[in-house]
């Protein structure tokens, strides 16, 4: 089991404990932005710079949900503008499947 995996086309996915889903980050320039550097380490990723992930959560999306945050070697730091429950906090990135 690993903290990150591969997807065809230069993408790495984590499994955010916060969201309680998957994100995407890109990690190959040829893509163009954003684009994160990655420490091609799947046991503990380690990407730069910050990952901010906003959507919206309802049909009118009046409120819009955030996922901001830093991920360094396979922990996940939520910063404090998160919609989520676990913002403030720094967990372990769940497994990907
Ligand atoms: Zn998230």
């Amino acid at each position: 089991m690993s903290k990150a995996e591969e997807v065809q086309g230069g993408g790495v996915l984590i499994n955010c404990p916060g969201c309680g889903m998957y994100h995407a980050l890109n990690v190959d320039p040829k893509n163009g932005r954003p684009c994160w550097e990655f420490n091609n380490d799947y046991d503990k990723p380690t990407f730069k710079p910050s990952l901010l992930v906003r959507w919206p959560i309802n049909d009118e999306a009046k409120s819009k949900g955030v996922c901001h945050s830093f991920i360094t070697d396979g922990n996940i730091q939520f910063l404090s503008d998160c919609t989520h429950d676990k913002a403030g906090m720094t967990l372990p990135l769940n497994e990907v499947d």
